[in-house]
């Protein structure tokens, strides 16, 4: 660093030949002021500023005040600087505690390593017997009851969160963890205790967590870790994995009261509307047009607060220092009368560690148009690292990252690590969604203490606090000033288009793919199915040969383009990613057009299986059938491909040929059809954990399609739907088609997972099941 007094030399000698004085020396972003705001905000006094809790309010009264003295005009509601807003709170006291007390010995465990609460458990201070209850299931209707036999009133129930593959089918919903917690509460038990049994070789875990409508003040939640289990069975006749074993065997409960005692000390604070509030404050633009424009820069303001052994985690780099950057900034664009052409908006974020609440609430209830808002920059973590700055979100708006990337000083910008961005992790999160350009800025490099209790003051850099400050003021002076930032077309949709992972259902022939992916950078198709030739008029063992040269040749072919990867055994999870990533690449399934390969010698499915190809489809299946369904031909073709595990993919069956399909597949079935089947097959479906694609013709209205789906979603889920367009999804009018799809399923409120499901989620949960042996 250089030293003060050559500073002031460098700067007399400067003002002494300064031809044009008259101008004063504009301020800079200063480190050192912004590590003064970060030792108020993450000083014990603030408590770990969890939302909610007098910590977080103090300071969000120490961050407006210091705005309002900086001369900031309030941008909050109703003229102020806050946005009140509520959330639902829940906090474990400081205390909590289990002993278990088995053949007269106690023992005590360690809260947060060998126990837990879950969400929406309530409060017990109380001794209670425990009582093993296997899985915790209860279904008397359906022959399966692990409570029937015991007396759980004002136990505790232990079971485990794992289902046999045989229970997981019939029991579906009653396996559901929700269930299985309403179930202990209407036998009268106090509370649950669950475990992992591991025990169960392919055994599923429950689906779905507790929801808020499991609540009950005085009935807990507990899940424990093995060392707990071992214990609780040290001194009983057998351990878990026997019991469990007598029930696969005996399809018969096993429970019993355990003569074990529990001690549980655990209290929580649960508060369904607590009231907290965002900080915002604005520099209103000067010019007549864009000053209805606005530029958003925030940063979350709240932390994690207090742990269970009573140290507050002061949150100093996440994010008191983010929250300083945009104060400093503040501050400094002030105090050089700074005039933007857009009005500037600085907000700090309430409860994002509780879920990116505040920015939410903010997205749900915006104080300015969100469809007048360029861009949102967010801060998180600015204080640990290498010094230079990573924004990610290039993939998401590279119009305004254009911008940004021509007109930031170079300075700037050689300090820059650009990434493909996207939404999760942090604020920028629901600015996305909505189709506001947002950018998340974070120093580059290891953030060491990231919620721990070390994030303390002593390790925040207040020169990587400035490379952040000048980074986030040039690109508000860029973003503030430039004549056009574009507000592109269906920004929203677009958005959801280049977020969701798009799977391409059409299969047309591998060159084709090729070709058309020859120069594609970063494509917005993910997957994308292809088929390999084989000659027309060849069958036999002379189409085989041909089939093979032609997988082979179009494999190298395919390494060698730039844009396509061949998929490699494992479908690629929905969504973008956070922080730095490469471009991507459009992942490529290969297929059979139809089973001529191997219709006449059933053992080439397998081959043809174990050289790459994934799936095969079955477009006219009129041979396969007869009057009674599958024929006996169609049931050894339909074992093949099972076997060999190859995804079928089929399309033009009556309902009758359904069924019957699907009650002879042993893995699941990508089954397209125009109309949705009736119940009997659907329940069908959901039996094969196959999937229903739902075609969308080249002609139909979005209306009338997204109607047709919110329809099969209520009878059977968007776990199980997926969206097949006879378009190309490469081609204009495929994507255009399918932005309106996507504008209406946001106007029907889906959420981001159903969106998942029916655009890729449903497909590969399919596609990941019939390709594993
Ligand atoms: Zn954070």
């Amino acid at each position: 660093m250089i030293s003060r007094s050559v500073v002031a030399l460098i700067l007399i000698v400067f003002l002494c030949v300064s031809p044009a004085p008259s101008q004063a020396k504009k301020a800079v972003f200063d480190g050192l002021a912004a590590l003064e705001y970060i030792k108020v905000l993450a000083s014990d006094a603030m408590f770990g500023r969890k939302s909610g809790e007098p910590g977080s309010e103090a300071a969000a009264e120490y961050i407006a005040s210091k705005l309002k003295g900086w001369g900031l005009e309030p941008a909050g509601a109703n003229g102020g600087y806050f946005q009140e807003l509520t959330y639902e709170y829940y906090e474990v006291e400081k205390g909590a505690a289990l002993g278990i007390v088995a053949h007269n010995r106690t023992r005590d465990f360690v809260y947060g390593e060998d126990w837990r609460q879950y969400r929406y458990s309530g409060s017990l201070t109380a001794g209670a017997g425990i009582v093993f209850v296997g899985y915790g299931i209860s279904a008397p209707q359906k022959q399966y009851d692990d409570y029937s036999g015991v007396d759980v009133k004002d136990k505790l129930v232990l079971f485990a969160v794992e289902t046999p593959r045989r229970l997981e089918s019939a029991l579906r919903e009653e396996a559901q963890l929700a269930n299985r917690i309403k179930a202990a509460q209407e036998h009268g038990a106090r509370g649950v205790l669950t475990f992992r049994s591991d025990t169960q070789a392919g055994a599923a875990s429950y689906r779905g967590g507790p929801r808020k409508d499991i609540y009950r003040p005085g009935f807990v939640l507990i899940s424990i870790e093995a060392k707990v289990v071992d214990f609780i069975f040290k001194w009983q006749r057998a351990d878990p994995r026997f019991f469990f074993q007598q029930i696969e065997a005996t399809g018969k409960p096993q429970s019993y009261d355990l003569g074990v005692q529990s001690l549980v000390n655990l209290k929580v604070d649960f508060d369904e509307k607590r009231p907290t509030k965002n900080v915002l404050a604005r520099i209103t633009g000067t010019d007549g047009n864009l000053k209805s424009e606005f530029v958003i820069v925030g940063a979350h303001m709240d932390h994690l607060g207090i742990d269970m052994t009573g140290d507050v985690l002061n949150g100093a780099d996440d994010n008191a220092s983010g929250t300083a950057v945009v104060m400093e900034a503040a501050r400094v664009m002030k105090l050089n009368s700074f005039k933007p052409k857009r009005t500037i908006i600085f907000a700090l974020w309430a409860a994002e560690e509780e879920g990116l609440l505040g920015s939410k609430y903010y997205t749900e209830n915006p104080l300015y148009p969100l469809d007048k808002t360029v861009a949102n920059i967010n801060l998180d973590m600015e204080g640990h690292g290498t010094g230079q700055v990573g924004a990610s979100g290039a993939y998401y708006a590279p119009e305004v990252w254009e911008i940004l990337k021509a007109r930031l000083p170079k300075e700037v910008l050689d300090n820059t690590v650009p990434g493909r961005g996207g939404p999760g992790g942090s604020d920028h999160t629901h600015f996305l969604y909505n189709g506001v350009p947002a950018f998340m800025v974070g120093t580059s490099g290891p953030h060491f203490k990231t919620n721990r209790v070390g994030d303390v003051i002593g390790l925040i850099k207040p020169e990587i606090l400035k490379n952040s400050g000048q980074f986030v003021m040039a690109a508000l002076e860029v973003l503030s000033a430039e004549a056009k930032v574009p507000i592109i077309a269906r920004r929203k949709e677009t958005f959801f288009w280049r977020f969701e992972t798009i799977v391409n259902q059409r299969t047309p022939a591998l060159d084709e793919v090729i070709q058309e992916h020859k120069d594609v950078q970063d494509p917005d198709v993910d997957f994308q199915l292809a088929a390999v030739g084989g000659k027309a008029g060849l069958a036999g063992d002379a189409l085989r040969v041909e089939l093979m040269k032609d997988l082979w040749a179009g494999k190298a072919r395919l390494a060698e383009t730039k844009g396509l990867a061949l998929f490699g055994g494992q479908a690629p999870a929905g969504g973008g990613m956070m922080g730095v990533r490469g471009p991507s690449k459009t992942t490529v399934l290969l297929g059979l057009q139809g089973v001529a390969a191997f219709r006449d010698d059933l053992r080439w499915a397998d081959v043809f299986s174990k050289q790459g190809i994934g799936f095969v489809t079955l477009d006219q299946p009129g041979p396969f059938f007869g009057d009674r369904g599958l024929n006996d031909e169609g049931k050894r073709v339909l074992e093949a491909i099972g076997k060999a595990n190859l995804l079928l993919i089929v399309k033009g069956l009556d309902p009758g040929q359904m069924k019957s399909l699907l009650e002879n597949a042993s893995k699941p079935v990508f089954l397209q059809t125009s109309t949705l089947p009736g119940k009997e097959i659907l329940d069908l479906v959901k039996k094969t954990e196959s999937t229903v694609g739902l075609v969308l013709g080249k002609d139909e209205d979005a209306v009338s399609y997204v109607r047709k789906v919110d329809e099969a979603k209520k009878a059977i889920g968007a776990e199980y739907l997926s969206i097949v367009s006879e378009n190309c999804l490469w081609e204009k009018a495929g994507r255009s088609q399918m932005l309106d799809i996507v504008a209406e399923l946001l106007k029907a409120k889906y959420e981001v997972e159903d969106l998942a499901n029916l655009f890729s989620g449903a497909f590969m949960r399919a596609l990941n099941r019939a390709i594993r042996p």
